[in-house]
C-alpha cells in the first residue's frame, strides 16, 4: 500500500496548544503554526483552527510546545489568527478558575476575551503616568453608611502610578466615578455591560496598555492591564457579583487571587462586610460606627394571632408616612424558599439547634432543612408540641393593608410587574426594593417577616438578609432624612437585627466566621452542590466517593442533587477534576461554595 503523502514540514515548525471555544471541550488539542501566521501569536491569542471537521476559534495556551501529543509533522495546521486575546497572566488567572469553579476554561477566556477582533499583529505599546500618591498604601476594608457615597472613598484608594481596577455592581455609580475620575484627569476604560460590544472592545484594547483605571461590573475584573497596582470592590456582598449560571465564580475572589499574583492591593469597600472580606482582609482598618437609619424592631411574638404581619407600631408608622406625604415600602419574600413553622403556643420559630437554619416536619421530627439535623416536635422555648405554618402571601397582605389605610393608595409589586404605580404604599419581594418610582421621599421601609431571610436554608443567609436590609437603608438615605427602618421578627436577639439596630455590620460577619469555621462550610472548608440529570450525578458521586478527602451527601431527589465537602477548598477543587467523564453523561450542574445548600 503506497504511503501517504505529506507535505514536507520544517523540523523547527513551532506548536501550539489550543483550547477550542467550545464548552463541552475540556482539553486542549496541538497544532502547527505556519510561518506565515507566527507573529504576533502568543499567549491567549485568538486562532481559528479544525476540530472534528469543523472551524472553530480557539486560544492559545501554549505558543512553543515542546513535545506535541503527536508528531510534529502529523500535525494539523492553524487556519488563521482570529484576534488578540487576553495576555498571559490573565489565561494563568483563568486556568485557575476553571479549577476554582470547576467549570470549563474556554466559559473564562470568553470573559477575558474582547466581543468583536482586535488586531492581533499590533502590540500595545505601554504607557505610563503618575498622579499625587493614594491615601492607602496597602489593602483595606472600609465600611461605610449604607447611604455614604462610596465613590469619595474609592477616589482615595486609586493608585497614583500603574493601573487601578474598579468593580462596582451599580452599573450608574460606576458611571458616575468614571466621569468624576476624568474630570480628575485619569484615563478611565468603561467596561460595563451596558456598552455595546464596539465599545467594550475598543476599552479592552485600551486597557492593554495600562496606565489607566478599569471600571466595571463582574466582567470587568479580566481586564488585560499589564501594570495593575490597586484593585477596588465596591458592594463586595452584592449577588451580582457572583455568576447564577454555572461555573459560579465570584469577582471578588478573582479579585483577591489577581491582586496576590500582580503583587497589587485590594481594597473592599462596603456597608456590610461578609466573612470572606474579613478574611481575605483582615478587620476593617477602623470600626468606627458609621450611621444606618433608625431603625424600629417589632417582637411579632407579642402580637395577637392572625396578626403578626400587620403590628399596630407598622400601622402607626404607616399613617405618619402617609401624612407627611411619603411613601412607605413593604417587603415581603414570597419564593417558597423557607417554610417556617410556628409554635402554636408561644409564637417561637421553630429552628435547627445546630445551624440556625429552618426546619420542616416529617414523620419522624424536625428536620433541619440546610444541614439534616433532626431533632424531636417540640418547641425549645416552651416546650410545646404543635406548630403551624407562617405563611400568607403578597396578594392578601396588599388587601389587609388596603383596609387598615383606606385613604392611601396601596400597590403590589413583584419582579413581574411592568409598571409600578406612584402609590402611597408599596408592597412586594425584595424587587420592590429597586422598583420604587423616583420622586418622593421613602419615609419607611418595613420588612413583614424577616424571619423568611433570616432562616432561609442557604449558607450565606444573614450575610444575604443584612444585605437586604442595606438596600432598604439606602432607600431611606442618610440619617439626617428621618426614614425609619421597620423590622418584624420573632427574632429580635438575631445578629442581623442587632447589627442594623446598633449600626454595627461586623457583628454579622462575626457571628457567621464563628458559625461557619465550627461547621467547616466556606470560606474555611469547600463544598460544592452537584444538581442536573441523575445519571450524571451518580457517576461524579462514585467519582468522588473514591477521593479520600472527600465527603459526599447524597444523592437526594432521585439522584437529582447530592453536596460534596472537604476540609479545605483547595481540595475539593482538586477532587472536582475527577468527574470530568460525568459531564459526558448527561446535565451536569456543579456549584461551587452553593448559595442554597
Ligand atoms: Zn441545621
Ligand atoms: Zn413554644
Amino acid at each position: 500500500m503506497p504511503r501517504p503523502r505529506r507535505r514536507s514540514r520544517k523540523l523547527n515548525t513551532r506548536v501550539c496548544r489550543v483550547q477550542p471555544d467550545v464548552p463541552a471541550i475540556h482539553r486542549a488539542f496541538d497544532y502547527a503554526l505556519p510561518d506565515a501566521l507566527a507573529r504576533g501569536v502568543h499567549v491567549g491569542t485568538i486562532v481559528r483552527v479544525q476540530l472534528h471537521g469543523r472551524r472553530v476559534r480557539g486560544w492559545v495556551l501554549d505558543a512553543g510546545v515542546v513535545a506535541p501529543e503527536v508528531e510534529g509533522a502529523r500535525l494539523r495546521e492553524v487556519l488563521a489568527v482570529v484576534s488578540a486575546g487576553p495576555p498571559p497572566d490573565v489565561v494563568d488567572l483563568c486556568r485557575w478558575a476553571a479549577w476554582r469553579w470547576a467549570g470549563p476554561l474556554a466559559r473564562f477566556l470568553r470573559a477575558a476575551s474582547p466581543p468583536n477582533t482586535v488586531p492581533a499583529d499590533v502590540e500595545p505599546e505601554l504607557e505610563t503616568a503618575m498622579y499625587p500618591p493614594a491615601s492607602h498604601t496597602h489593602g483595606a476594608l472600609v465600611v461605610l453608611a449604607p447611604a455614604d457615597d462610596a465613590n469619595a472613598v474609592v477616589h482615595s484608594l486609586v493608585a497614583s502610578e500603574g493601573s487601578t481596577l474598579v468593580l462596582d455592581p451599580d452599573p450608574a455609580r460606576s458611571a458616575r466615578l468614571a466621569a468624576e475620575l476624568t474630570d480628575h484627569g485619569r484615563e478611565v476604560i468603561e467596561l460595563r455591560s451596558d456598552r455595546s460590544p464596539a465599545e467594550l472592545s475598543a476599552a479592552w484594547d485600551r486597557a492593554r496598555a495600562g496606565a489607566c483605571v478599569a471600571v466595571g461590573g463582574r466582567t470587568a475584573a479580566w481586564a488585560p492591564m499589564p501594570d495593575l497596582e490597586a484593585v477596588i470592590v465596591v458592594d463586595e456582598a452584592d449577588e451580582s457579583l457572583e455568576d447564577e449560571r454555572a461555573p459560579t465564580w465570584n469577582a471578588r475572589e478573582v479579585a483577591v487571587e489577581r491582586s496576590r499574583r500582580a503583587g497589587a492591593r485590594v481594597h473592599m469597600v462596603t456597608p456590610a462586610p461578609t466573612v470572606d472580606a474579613l478574611v481575605a482582609l483582615g478587620e476593617p482598618e477602623q470600626r468606627v460606627r458609621p450611621r444606618w437609619p433608625r431603625v424600629t424592631v417589632v417582637d411579632t411574638r407579642d402580637e395577637a394571632p392572625g396578626q403578626a404581619l400587620l403590628a399596630s407600631v407598622l400601622a402607626d408608622e404607616l399613617r405618619r408616612v402617609r401624612d407627611s406625604g411619603g411613601r412607605s415600602v413593604c417587603v415581603l419574600n414570597r419564593r417558597g424558599r423557607a417554610r417556617l413553622l410556628a409554635c402554636r403556643d408561644c409564637g417561637e420559630l421553630a429552628r435547627c439547634e445546630l445551624c440556625g437554619a429552618t426546619v420542616q416536619e416529617r414523620a419522624d421530627g424536625l428536620i433541619c432543612s440546610r444541614c439534616d439535623t433532626v431533632r424531636p416536635v417540640v418547641c425549645l422555648h416552651c416546650h410545646g408540641s404543635r406548630f403551624r405554618a407562617v405563611r400568607p402571601g403578597v396578594a392578601r397582605v396588599r388587601d389587609d393593608l388596603a383596609a387598615l389605610l383606606p385613604r392611601a393608595s396601596v400597590a403590589a409589586v413583584d419582579a413581574t410587574t411592568t409598571e409600578v404605580l406612584d402609590a402611597d404604599v408599596l408592597i412586594g419581594t425584595e424587587a420592590v426594593l429597586h422598583r420604587a418610582p423616583p420622586g418622593r421621599p421613602v419615609g419607611l421601609v418595613a420588612f413583614l417577616e424577616l424571619d423568611q431571610e433570616l432562616l432561609a436554608p442557604r449558607a450565606r443567609a444573614a450575610e444575604q438578609a443584612l444585605w437586604l436590609l442595606v438596600r432598604g437603608a439606602r432607600l431611606l438615605g442618610p440619617r439626617e432624612a428621618g426614614g425609619v427602618l421597620l423590622l418584624q421578627t420573632r427574632m429580635p436577639k438575631h445578629e442581623v437585627v442587632v447589627a442594623a439596630r446598633d449600626g454595627e455590620p461586623l457583628v454579622v460577619a462575626d457571628a457567621e466566621r464563628a458559625r461557619r469555621r465550627a461547621l467547616g462550610w466556606p470560606p474555611f472548608g469547600g463544598a460544592a452542590e452537584l444538581s442536573g440529570e441523575a445519571v450524571a450525578v451518580i457517576a461524579a458521586c462514585d467519582a468522588l466517593r473514591g477521593v479520600d478527602t472527600v465527603t459526599v451527601l447524597g444523592p437526594v431527589d432521585n439522584g437529582k442533587r447530592a453536596l460534596v465537602r472537604c476540609t479545605t477548598v483547595d481540595e475539593l477543587c482538586d477532587a472536582l477534576m475527577n468527574i470530568e467523564t460525568a459531564h459526558a453523561l448527561g446535565r451536569l450542574r456543579v456549584d461551587v461554595d452553593p448559595r442554597r445548600a
